[in-house]
């Protein structure tokens, strides 16, 4: 057993993605010993960062806060040049800036901020499904063009079950308004594929033929 404090550190960086005992003792080691002055810096992002970062009223984006208002709206959800009416439904933030890079998808974006397990049934509840729900019924409610909902999760088991659910919750809106369109990616995304990984040729064929 390492000193508490030692210690403390590491099982805090064992709760990181792919950090496991041995690496969070190293990196735990790095950062006693170092030099640089990289603790530091590192002390200090985490700081800013907490303090000034929220997320996207609308579409759960991080951003930076500019006032202390909870109700902002990201740069995307603000461009006015931006379809409002189309609506790419994401995993995560990371497969927003991967559908960004293709320059071929003018529509806006809703984060999950996960996936549904199919073995943790309270895993629906951390998503944000409400939010898509009353977006959408808002959306459909005060307009009568075409408005289409792309669920654009990752072609893994789990990515599946959330786009069939998404697309469960939201029929009765469908059956409504018949205006709504709930379309899921064209099968360019090879099996197991998450999005964030999928090279730019693949996403703009995925999302070209999506169905
Ligand atoms: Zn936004």
């Amino acid at each position: 057993m390492y000193p508490k404090p030692i210690q403390e550190l590491i099982d805090a960086l064992t709760h990181l993605p792919g950090i496991g005992p041995r690496q969070a003792t190293r990196l735990a080691f790095f950062l006693l010993k170092d030099r640089q002055g990289v603790a530091d810096d590192i002390a200090e992002s985490l700081r800013t960062m907490r303090e000034h970062i929220g997320e996207c009223a609308q579409c759960w984006r991080s951003l930076e806060l500019y006032t202390k208002e909870d109700k902002q709206l990201c740069a995307i959800c603000k461009d006015e040049r931006r379809d409002a009416r189309q609506i790419a439904v994401v995993e995560k933030e990371a497969d927003l800036h991967n559908l960004e890079k293709l320059a071929t998808y003018h529509g806006t974006y809703h984060i999950l901020g996960g996936v549904i397990s199919p073995l943790d049934a309270d895993s629906p509840k951390r998503l944000h499904l409400r939010a898509l729900y009353n977006r959408v019924e808002d959306l459909v409610q005060k307009n009568d063009k075409p408005i289409e909902v792309i669920l654009a999760t990752g072609s893994t088991a789990e990515g599946d079950t959330t786009a069939t659910y998404i697309e469960r919750i939201l029929s009765p809106l469908k059956e409504k308004h018949p205006h709504l369109t709930i379309s899921r990616l064209g099968r360019g995304l090879s099996l197991g594929a998450e999005l964030e990984y999928a090279d730019e040729v693949t996403l703009t064929n995925a999302l070209t033929n999506r169905k």
